[in-house]
């Protein structure tokens, strides 16, 4: 039997709409000048274009809420012996069955960098599986690159199928449909559209336009190594990190980026405990109780960041990175603060490490760095212009970059005051 099928824009928005009524639908939806994922109801389904459109901010919020409550509690005090309680536990699970329509193959492998740490290790987060589990993820080939778009350095392309359930490619006269998966396959074998086998071509044409419209791939080696030998050069990520105004607006968007914070609101006796975004980026993020901050300066948090996408993620999961070359960071960053050319300078000037090679062992951050670093007194230069230099971002499609907003995305306010805990992956 064909993966393939193909609707008219009529038939695909009509099916749309008949998934709502046993779905959450999650669907680009434009707000001024942001594009955001929304719950879409069926007589909200109306717009095809907007529906198309690329997100401003990602579609992690469909597995990693900007803020849940992990757990209610309430406790009653025995009225002979205050001392003792009884505590009532109560752990609400969201576990709806959710489709995300419309987020592009980056954002799909996205939701695979975000397993990783969440279901693949020795404890698996129930309230992340949950929603992961019941998500059914529909997403759209990208038709051509924006100039901020490098998923084809970090091992993606425009029509990758990972992490998709169903990948939708826009042709002549409608959109051809191929599932992926077998949740991807069963929801368009139900869905009575006619076969796409005659339009596979004119779909892989269009894949192939895209992945020319992107800017040259780079060819940076040995990145992760590389990355962890500039871990102590402080005066390359001091510059680096210069104009950053630390407003993390870079980590809210990102479709990777995973701190949380968790904070108790209510009185000792009933209350819940929340689970919210949170940002490595803020100089908060690693305050400690004591007043110590591991992180106080900005070019720590910086280096964290970047060492976290392209050297301790890699080393801990099989040399894939954390980043899928989505490019909203560089769109949406106030001081434009390009991650490729922070990430092509670092492995330029950095120290030799032992080439190409096996990764490195796993290494924690703020841990000692394995690979050799000559004192910062002699940095390496950052530019070497005798290498072929990696693509720098330069435009790469004729299509206007969308301007996100930052505001779009803040943080949430959980209100209420008491204990903190952050959590740093
Ligand atoms: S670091 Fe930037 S380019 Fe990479 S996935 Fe996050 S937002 Fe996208
Ligand atoms: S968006 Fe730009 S200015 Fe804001 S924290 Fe990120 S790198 Fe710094």
């Amino acid at each position: 039997m064909s993966n393939f099928y193909f609707a008219a824009p009529d038939a695909l928005l009509g099916w749309l709409k008949k998934l709502a009524a046993d779905y959450r639908v999650l669907a680009p939806r434009r707000e001024g000048r942001s594009v955001m994922f929304r719950p879409r109801t069926a007589d909200d389904l109306t717009d095809m274009d907007e529906l198309l459109r690329r997100a401003t901010a990602s579609p992690k919020g469909a597995v990693i809420p900007h803020s849940e409550t992990l757990v209610h509690f309430t406790s009653t005090k025995d009225a002979e012996n205050p001392a003792s309680l009884t505590t009532t536990l109560e752990a609400p699970r969201d576990d709806a069955p959710t489709l995300l329509f419309g987020c592009r193959p980056c954002d799909a492998k996205g939701f695979l960098v975000l397993d990783r740490p969440y279901l693949g290790g020795k404890f698996k987060d129930p309230y992340y599986a949950a929603r992961r589990e019941a998500l059914v993820i529909i997403s759209q080939a990208c038709p051509t690159a924006f100039a901020t778009c490098f998923c084809h350095w970090v091992g993606g392309s425009p029509a990758a199928r990972e992490g998709s359930d169903i990948l939708f490619t826009a042709v002549d006269g409608g959109f051809v449909l191929e599932s992926v998966t077998e949740k991807g396959a069963s929801l368009l074998a139900g869905s009575g559209f006619a076969s796409g086998e005659d339009r596979k071509e004119e779909a892989e044409a269009a894949h192939k336009k895209a992945e020319a419209s992107l800017g040259a791939p780079s060819n940076l080696k040995n990145i992760p190594a590389r990355v962890a030998a500039r871990f102590r050069d402080d005066a390359f990520w001091i510059k680096e990190t210069e104009k950053c105004l630390s407003c993390g607006a870079c980590t809210y968007l990102c479709p990777t980026c995973q701190c949380f914070t968790i904070t108790d609101e209510g009185s000792q006796l009933d209350g819940r405990r929340i689970r919210s975004w949170d940002s490595c980026m803020s100089p908060l993020f690693t305050l400690e109780t004591s007043g110590h901050n591991p992180r106080a300066e900005k070019f720590k948090r910086m280096r964290n960041r970047i060492s976290h996408k392209f050297s301790y993620y890699p080393q801990s999961y099989d040399g894939e990175y954390s980043c899928v070359g989505c490019g909203r960071c560089v769109v949406s960053c106030p001081i434009s603060l390009d991650i490729r050319q922070v990430v092509k300078h670092a492995v330029e000037g950095a120290p030799d490490v032992a080439p190409e090679a096996a990764p490195a062992p796993a290494i924690r951050p703020e841990s000692p760095v394995p690979a050799p670093v000559k004192p910062a007194a002699a940095p390496a230069p950052v530019e070497k212009a005798a290498e072929p230099a990696p693509a720098d971002p330069a435009p790469a499609a004729s299509e206007a970059a969308p301007k996100a907003s930052a505001k779009s995305d803040a943080r949430p306010k959980t209100g209420g005051k008491s204990k903190s805990g952050k959590k740093s992956r």
